[in-house]
């Protein structure tokens, strides 16, 4: 068997498409276009990759990009500053702040700020907490990604065994609150978690989102089981998942690859979660 790669690329595209859409017909009605602040503390090359594929995104859908790069001896202070003006900015609809921020500064506060009404990225307690409760708002870009991915393949995820391997407070958690709230039934591993490979043997849908390259081997994915690899790990200049790829395709009935899979729906859904953000503010 080899399975079939779910194009996530595509699929995100296709997104981008109707939001494009979406967006000039509501400029047409005389409605301002959406404004996203992005905010860029340090130069990690990473970061910096990932800031300007949203950038990127946000030109093509024509939502209004705010840049903020900082540098990386920006104080906590001045950071919360500026989190505290676009708060209150009524012509910013969603702020983003990309992780992770250099040391000394706390990330967690930062995020802790952040407007919930704001919060495009879903990481508020507040949003995470009414994800957990089936009352989703925002939701995380990367969970709700994959939901939206799975769905425009129909592929059903109601009375499925999951298993998400991390869980992570932005990741791997709201993950698996996604899963249950589409009637799967859900294992989650972590770092403590004993006989990961029976856990993943067991289930009809895999995600992993771990950051440890093809940690989830090949050989523990069922035949016929749906493989999501959420990691992306930079070795040499290659980008590499978290699923051993080239023998998990031969057991999975989809898999997503690694780059093309899940990273363009992540900010294909930071697209319309600030569309979102603005419908709710007018
Ligand atoms: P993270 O904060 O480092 O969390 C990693 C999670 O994996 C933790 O829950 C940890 O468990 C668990 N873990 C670590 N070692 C493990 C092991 N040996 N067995 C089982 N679980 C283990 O990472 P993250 O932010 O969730 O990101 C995970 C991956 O997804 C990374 O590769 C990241 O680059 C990628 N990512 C991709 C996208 C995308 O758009 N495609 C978006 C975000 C992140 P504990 O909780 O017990 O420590």
């Amino acid at each position: 068997m080899t399975a079939q790669l779910i194009d996530g690329k595509l699929i995100a595209n296709n997104l981008l498409e109707d939001l494009k859409k979406e967006i000039a017909k509501r400029e047409e009605d005389g409605i301002r276009n959406p404004a996203l602040a992005v905010i860029l503390v340090g130069d990690d090359p990473a970061s910096t990759v990932y800031v300007n594929n949203k950038r990127r995104a946000c030109e093509k859908v024509g939502i209004k990009s705010l840049f903020y790069d900082l540098p990386a001896t920006t104080t906590q202070i001045e950071l919360e500053k500026l989190i505290d003006d676009l708060n209150n900015d009524s012509g910013v609809d969603g702020i983003l702040v990309q992780s992770p921020l250099p040391d000394p500064l706390d990330e967690d506060r930062i995020l802790d700020l952040i407007s919930p009404d704001k919060d495009v990225d879903g990481f508020h307690p507040i949003n995470l907490g009414l994800l957990a409760m089936r009352q989703p708002k925002f939701r995380s870009c990367t969970p709700y990604g994959v939901i939206k991915m799975l769905k425009a393949m129909e592929i059903e995820i109601s009375g499925k065994d999951a298993v998400v391997v991390g869980a992570s407070n932005h990741v791997g958690r709201p993950m698996a609150f996604e899963l249950l709230m589409a009637g799967a039934t859900v294992t989650q591993c972590h770092s403590k978690t004993q006989n990961i490979q029976d856990k993943v043997y067991n289930s009809d849908i895999v995600v992993a989102a771990v950051g440890r390259p093809e940690m989830v081997k090949g050989s523990w994915i069922k035949k016929g089981a749906v493989v999501i690899d959420i990691g992306i790990n930079r070795v040499g200049d290659k980008l590499i998942g978290d699923v051993e790829f080239e023998v998990a395709k031969n057991n999975a009935s989809f898999i997503t690859p690694v780059p093309g899979g899940v990273g363009p729906m992540t900010v294909a859904t930071l697209m319309s979660n600030t569309l979102d953000a603005q419908k709710n503010s007018l």
